[in-house]
């Protein structure tokens, strides 16, 4: 799987969160960086943007 916000590969042991998106229920997966540097992200779906 790969980070909604910055498209990188995201390995099994990296600490990521994955959460639906308020709009559509997509599946959003951010990396522990992009996590910590409060990166927007986007539904790849809907294109609903978020901190
Ligand atoms: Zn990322
Ligand atoms: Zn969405």
């Amino acid at each position: 799987m790969e980070c909604t916000s910055c498209k990188r590969q995201i390995t099994p042991k990296e600490k990521m969160v994955k959460f639906p998106c308020p709009e559509c229920g997509e599946d959003i997966i951010r990396c522990e960086k992009c996590r910590v540097l409060a990166n927007n992200y986007k539904c790849p779906k809907c294109s609903f943007e978020g901190p």
